[in-house]
């Protein structure tokens, strides 16, 4: 082992370090300076949050393979959940690797593969057992799954784990499991949910985080386009065609929108493919290697399915459409602009988005720009001086020679300028035109004015101006000289204020009365 290794600290053994040498492993991350030597000296749980792509599974891998050196029980030792098939495999090998000649056996389990060869499997023996909760939950189920004597419990990407749905598999679960486990759990945002969870699962966890969950990344320069729902294609195609070099992550909310958008460009002529959590595991691989080596340069993604993807030097990431939350707003953005590389993070916002989006920038505190579109002449201009750039390349590299003969036999029919316009037509056909690129309809949110808001309680609820005022203000700091035009009507009120109040006021009495319908909401117009 090298014995400058930052590794050495930890107090890991002999056979351990050299896994981790031979991975090439030189600095631990700082989830793992963070979570290491908790994990291996003292007893407590544990919450840790990092984004993806920052060594989680070493942090609580290497524990669980450095307890099972130390002696094993025939048991199951440790039960790792996570959200999907592939994180279970990518979880699973990077498991094994650090075992070195170890006799350890790890075993994965998921659906959509026969159960009897994971249960085949599980009844040989199996020290650590990493699943996805549906299938878990079945073995335990069909009592192929004995968890009453695991060390530890790990949920792995907890945050996508409950964005799936899977609580409930994950609370029965843990029923099987006994007190005495440590429960670990890992993931990339923390939101209520899972403190919610923690409170009712774990023992008194130790929280471990990197980095402030509400900053997104500064590398990344966040710009978002207003843009019609109907014209999101065809925005996307401008950003992509207007990038020298685009390699990006499209961002889409469903496996459908996926499924279409990826169509769409295929057929637009763009070499891209989709990932979702549909997909069969074989065909995640190849497009993964697809869009590694670059064979593809557009990648679809749901967030779950982007999730574990380690892919470095991303030029975009595009969120086609706005994300859950503002913790999954910078977790999508974080992919980009990783190792010192300056990267674009792209928002779209539909018109009835932007409430939502005022919000996520309050929450995330960084500045997201709004800027225009690329209009359609502007980019044929960038494609033609592409054009001309690489056949000056051509010129110059002198690699033609094989085409001399045939040029020359063009030429004793036609001019050399309509040859070379017809040869220029035929290579680009339609890339060229104005109507490949087809109007995109601009709107504005008027963000500098004021909003109307009616709020349900009137004269028969003793509301008169100077109470209407202050009932705001018991929610929302906002200054008394705000809140214009306030109209008192029997049963309701309206008043005036700025629109980034009006926004905060609306968030603030967001929560629904009896009636289904919140306290205060914009006025219909009048
Ligand atoms: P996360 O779970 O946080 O998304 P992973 O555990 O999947 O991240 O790790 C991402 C990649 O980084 C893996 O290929 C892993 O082998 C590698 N890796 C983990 N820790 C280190 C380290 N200390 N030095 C270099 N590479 C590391
Ligand atoms: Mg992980």
């Amino acid at each position: 082992m090298n014995t400058n290794s930052e590794f050495l600290q930890f107090g890991l053994s002999e056979e351990t370090l050299k896994t981790i040498l031979e991975k090439g492993f030189e600095v631990p991350s700082p989830i793992q300076k963070l979570a290491l030597p908790v994990l291996l000296n003292e007893t407590c749980d544990i919450i840790g949050q990092a984004q993806t792509g920052t060594g989680k599974t070493a942090a609580f891998g290497l524990p669980i393979i450095e307890g099972l050196a130390k002696g094993k029980d025939g048991k199951i030792n440790a039960i790792i959940l996570v959200p999907t098939r592939e994180l279970a495999l990518q979880v699973t090998d990077e498991i094994i690797s650090f075992k070195g000649n170890r006799n350890i056996n790890i075993i994965t389990v998921y659906g959509g593969q026969s159960i009897s060869e994971q249960q085949r499997r599980l009844r040989r023996g199996a020290d650590v057992v990493v699943g996805t909760p549906g299938r878990v939950l079945d073995l335990i189920k069909r009592k192929d799954l004995l968890l009453d004597n695991i060390a530890w419990a790990v949920l792995d990407e907890a945050d996508e784990m409950l964005n799936m749905g899977f609580i409930e598999d994950i609370e029965l679960i843990l029923s099987h499991t006994p007190k005495s486990k440590r429960m670990l759990l890992f993931s990339a945002t923390i939101p209520d949910r899972i403190v919610k969870l923690s409170k009712k699962f774990m023992n008194d966890p130790r929280i471990l985080t990197v980095g402030n969950q509400h900053s997104a990344t500064n590398l990344a320069d966040q710009i978002y386009f207003e843009v019609k729902r109907a014209d999101k294609f065809d925005a996307l195609t401008r950003i992509i065609d207007i990038e020298p070099e685009f390699y990006g992550l499209v961002f889409c909310r469903t496996r459908v929108d996926v499924d279409t958008l990826s169509s769409r460009l295929l057929e637009r002529g763009y070499s891209c493919d989709g990932l979702h959590g549909d997909i069969s595991q074989a065909q995640r691989e190849k497009t993964l290697t697809k869009f590694r080596n670059k064979f593809i340069n557009i990648l679809v993604a749901t967030d779950v399915a982007a999730r574990g993807i380690d892919i470095s030097d991303l030029t975009h990431v595009i969120n086609y459409s706005l994300p859950q939350d503002p913790d999954s707003y910078i977790h999508r953005v974080g992919r980009t602009g990783r190792a010192g590389k300056e990267g674009t993070a792209i928002t779209f916002i539909t018109p009835d988005e932007y409430r939502k989006f005022v919000f996520f920038q309050k929450t995330i505190k960084s500045n997201i720009r709004k800027e225009i579109l690329p209009d359609a002449q502007d980019i044929i201009e960038i494609k033609k001086m592409r054009i001309k750039d690489e056949l000056q390349a051509i010129v110059e590299s002198e690699t033609y020679a094989d085409y001399l003969a045939m040029a020359e036999g063009i030429l004793e029919v036609n001019s050399p300028e309509i040859a070379l316009a017809s040869l220029l037509r035929m290579a680009f056909k339609n890339q060229l035109e104005e109507k490949s690129y087809p109007e995109i309809r601009t709107f504005n949110v008027d963000n500098t004015g004021t909003t109307r808001l009616f709020i349900a309680l009137g004269k028969k609820d003793g509301m008169n101006p100077r109470k209407i005022s202050s009932f705001i203000r018991t929610k929302v700091k906002i200054s008394d000289n705000k809140i214009d035009d306030i109209g008192v009507y029997e049963e309701f009120s309206f008043v005036t204020v700025p629109f980034a109040d009006a926004e905060t006021i609306l968030d603030a009495f967001s929560k629904k009365g009896r009636d289904g319908k919140a306290l205060i909401t914009k006025a219909k117009k009048r």
